[in-house]
């Protein structure tokens, strides 16, 4: 089953639920616009290289296209077609006005230099600059996309429109008109989640096991920000594999190791050492070990189908949240949900990246920049929400989280879709 069929899947699921009339769920199945692109790149040899990429605009009911960018070698338009119709779903979530987009270009950016990778970038966003704007189409960092691949979109598509416009992506650094706190984002949004479940259930961090399976943008931040509050971080991977150490591990160093040493995994030693407490130690272990570690939070923050039918019976998690998009696959779903296993889904948990933007375009629009304390507050304040509108209908309709993020976001694209 391709990644966009079990979009669909999910979708038809929360319409059953809520009876939903079988026009919305007809086009909320098909994005409204897909775009393939082929467009040439110079190498460092001298020689021409033509690359393929998507932009793919599902849903702009409630606003503007809204989605970002992601450079990786699986990259393909079911994915594309997936992630950008997640999009239209999580705006709905959170309640900001933007709908559904995203793009890919099949691409490892790793293989490149980062002349190749600027070349490449610019003339990605030359082939899509027809079909986006700042009040059409708004293109972030997605997987190995960042802030300054963002500025160098934002420098070519001001010089395809002939003058500057800094709403035309978001995820920009700060110099170039980025939002304070859009680095942090999807995760500090995860945490917030997090944090009210903790308060509510009583449970003290200390005493909480966490994994976090991706050590990017979203894991990496994730990890810091779970440490700062007091929870216990076992294991952490990346692309190459992963580590697991018996007495935590203190995030800033497994960066600072990761930078040096280029993989999670070749640090085994170097973070047991950083504890200095007797008998701590670490050992590697593959990605899908580490899915299965003993603990009682789960993050994942790398890509999608890592839980699938094969693994989630022997996942030891009590919760899951979901940073990455769509890392667990329909049927594993059901197999949690029957194992009392509470998945915090993607289109919520990890909205706090896309709010974010929003509040970016926000600032950029006025041209009047707030403190990150402020951003935060704000952000807070529309996750608790999306969270107690979530559980309301989870607890309406005797649902997962998953099916009650759906019935929420529809609901609300629904009722636009009929004006
Ligand atoms: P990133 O490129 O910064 O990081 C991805 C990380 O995952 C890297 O550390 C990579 O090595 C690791 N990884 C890849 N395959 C892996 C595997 N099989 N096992 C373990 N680790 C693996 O990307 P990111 O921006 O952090 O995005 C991660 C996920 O979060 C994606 O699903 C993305 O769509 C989602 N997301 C990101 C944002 C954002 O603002 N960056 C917002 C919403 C959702």
């Amino acid at each position: 089953m391709s990644l966009f069929q079990n979009t669909l899947k999910q979708i038809w699921k929360a319409a059953q639920l809520m009876k939903l009339n079988k026009d919305v769920e007809e086009v909320l199945s098909h994005p409204q616009r897909e775009i393939s692109v082929a467009f040439p790149v110079r190498m460092d040899d001298g020689c021409l290289k033509i690359f393929k990429g998507f932009r793919i605009q599902h849903n702009d009911s409630r606003g503007p296209y809204k989605g970002g960018i992601r450079f990786h070698q699986d990259v393909d338009k079911e994915e594309v077609q997936a992630l950008a119709t997640w999009m239209t779903l999580k705006c709905a979530v959170v309640n900001i006005p933007l709908g559904g987009g995203k793009g890919g270009v099949i691409v490892n950016p790793k293989e490149l230099s980062e002349g190749e990778l600027e070349r490449l970038s610019r003339s990605y966003f030359r082939a899509i600059a027809p079909v986006i704007g700042p009040d059409i189409d708004v293109p972030a960092p997605d997987v190995n996309t960042n802030p300054k691949i963002m500025g160098w979109f934002a420098d070519e598509y001001a010089k395809w429109a002939g003058k500057d416009v800094r709403g035309i992506v978001t995820g920009k650094a700060i110099d170039d008109g980025g939002s304070k706190g859009r680095g942090s984002a999807t995760a500090q949004g995860g945490v917030y989640i997090l944090q009210e479940m903790a308060k509510r259930n009583n449970w003290n961090p200390a005493e909480t096991k966490v994994v976090i399976q991706g050590f990017g943008n979203a894991g990496g931040t994730a990890a810091k920000l779970l440490a700062a509050d007091g929870y216990e971080l076992v294991g952490i991977s990346d692309s190459q594999g992963g580590i697991v150490c018996n007495h935590g591990i203190d995030p800033a160093g497994l960066m600072q190791c990761k930078v040096e040493k280029k993989t999670v995994k070749n640090c085994g030693v170097h973070v047991s050492e950083l504890h200095g407490v007797e008998g701590s130690s670490c050992k590697m272990v593959e990605n899908e070990e580490l899915l299965l570690e003993e603990c009682d939070i789960l993050v994942l923050a790398a890509l999608e189908n890592q839980i699938t039918k094969e693994n989630a019976h022997k996942i030891k998690a009590k919760v899951i949240i979901e940073l990455a998009n769509g890392p667990i696959t329909p049927d594993a779903d059901e197999i949690l949900a029957e194992r009392g296993i509470i998945v915090v889904p993607d289109i919520l948990a990890n909205a706090g990246g896309v709010t974010v933007s929003y509040f970016e375009m926000l600032q950029n629009a006025d041209d009047e920049y707030w403190e990150e304390d402020d951003v935060n507050e704000k952000l807070h304040k529309i996750m608790i929400k999306a969270l107690a509108d979530v559980e309301g209908n989870a607890k309406k309709y005797d649902c997962t989280l998953r099916e009650a993020a759906f019935v929420t976001a529809i609901e609300r694209l629904k009722d636009k879709m009929h004006l």
